[in-house]
């Protein structure tokens, strides 16, 4: 009997068990390690755009996906000086494009669930949650990772390793490698509510809206687990705010009905704030070991690109080395998987969450309205409006990362 390749997976975030599915499916021995005992269910992201729509679908897990989540054809900018609808697009201008002209607003731990119980299924693939990598090495041979678990440590080899272990990562810092860029200076607050987003504003399921005085929202709707909808709406915090201020129901309630009044008032159920970082690992790749997702880039959420390009790369990757592995492809091929995800990363996920923060904090009366007017002008053409969309839904970044060897 030949011996199976193997890969070792470090983090069952949703890139990680993507990453998994995908390495199994393509005929690796599998070990996916989470140190977390359970999925983390904290509100993190949900828009999943068509490209990678057709990526879950090749690992066999859109129909779920879709049935757990919420599809939004549309999604909208707002002005909140005036109250209203700036702009409008449409997915469906993609529909020669794309089999998915529409995005899915699933959250993500649905997608960790679902990818790990299908790899329960796949007899070369294990899932281990509970066990931390503390530790790893790698020679010509293969990588060797050392696990904490309940019991104690143990050792573990394979023949490849994956840093899917999130923007802190183990592995990127044990590899000695530069995490590049910045951390900006305001936190954003997330503020879940069960009220009818849609029924008070008129608003589609997804909307950005430009500032008031420069404090932008965000707003966009998912299922929830039970399946009946919430709402969550996104903030910068304000300078000098405390995170206390920020989180505490007169801040909170504060900023949601300034965001769209609310007689009755809102029915808040769960409020989290966070560091926000535009990020690049300088190399995605050392060896045997590799970097995709949050590990190799992390980046603001306005656009809903960071997760989307996670599982891109993790996409990219398991190709890269199946062809190298089982296709014959040479060695150096594997380089290819770090010139094209830290290229498109700069350029599609940088770049455009960078653009889309500061259209909507634009405080100069005549930047912002010409911001503004640029949104209007491009959503009313089909053409500019279609290029548009093939960027913010990434299926042109998945084009050049065709032509990039
Ligand atoms: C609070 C918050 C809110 C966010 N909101 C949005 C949003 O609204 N929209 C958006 O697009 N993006 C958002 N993001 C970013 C998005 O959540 C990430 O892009 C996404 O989670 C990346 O997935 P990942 O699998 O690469 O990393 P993660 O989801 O971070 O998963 C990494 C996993 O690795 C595990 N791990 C870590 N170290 C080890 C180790 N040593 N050994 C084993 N396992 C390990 C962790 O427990 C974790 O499960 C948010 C992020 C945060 C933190």
């Amino acid at each position: 009997m030949p011996i199976q390749p193997s890969v070792i997976i470090a983090g069952g975030g949703p890139v990680g068990v993507i990453a998994a599915l995908a390495a199994a499916r393509a005929g690796f021995r599998v070990t996916l390690l989470e140190a977390a005992a359970e999925v983390d269910r904290n509100p993190r992201a949900a828009t999943t755009h068509p490209s990678t729509l057709e990526m879950i679908d090749r690992v066999g897990l859109l129909d779920r996906f879709m049935q757990e989540g919420l599809v939004a054809r549309h999604f909208q900018f707002w002005d909140r000086e005036t109250g209203q609808m700036v702009a409008e697009f449409d997915h469906g201008l993609l529909a020669n494009d794309t089999r998915y002209p529409f995005v899915v607003q699933t959250e993500q731990h649905k997608l960790a669930a679902m990818g790990m119980e299908a790899l329960h299924a796949l007899p070369h693939a294990t899932l281990r949650q509970g066990a931390r990598v503390s530790a790893f090495s790698q020679d010509a041979l293969g990588v060797t990772v050392t696990i904490e678990t309940a019991d104690g440590a143990e050792t573990l080899k394979a023949d490849w390793l994956i840093g899917a272990d999130g923007g802190r990562s183990m592995i990127r810092k044990g590899l000695g490698i530069e995490f590049e860029g910045f951390t900006w200076p305001e936190r954003f607050v997330v503020l879940t509510v069960l009220d009818d987003m849609q029924a008070l504003m008129g608003c589609a399921l997804r909307v950005y809206l430009a500032g008031q005085g420069g404090e932008w929202a965000n707003l966009f709707k998912v299922a929830g687990d039970d399946g009946k909808g919430r709402w969550r709406a996104v903030f910068p915090t304000r300078k000098d705010e405390t995170d206390e201020a920020a989180l505490s129901d007169a801040g909170a309630h504060a900023r949601l009905q300034g965001l769209c009044p609310n007689p009755g008032g809102y029915d808040l159920v769960h409020r989290n704030i966070y560091n926000v970082h535009q990020r690049v690992a300088a190399k995605f790749r050392v060896g045997r070991v590799f970097l995709a997702g949050d590990s190799g880039h992390v980046n603001n959420p306005i656009g809903g690109l960071g997760l989307n390009f996670g599982i891109h790369d993790a996409t990219d990757l398991v190709d890269t080395l199946s062809a190298h592995v089982f296709g014959g492809a040479a060695e150096a091929s594997l380089d290819g998987y770090e010139r094209r995800r830290r290229s498109l990363n700069i350029e599609f996920v940088q770049r455009q969450t960078t653009e889309n923060k500061k259209r909507l904090e634009e405080t100069d009366p005549v930047e912002r309205a010409a911001r503004l007017d640029e949104l209007r002008v491009t959503a009313a053409d089909p053409v500019k409006a279609r290029t548009f969309l093939l960027r913010s839904s990434l299926i042109e970044s998945v084009r050049q990362a065709a032509v990039i060897a």
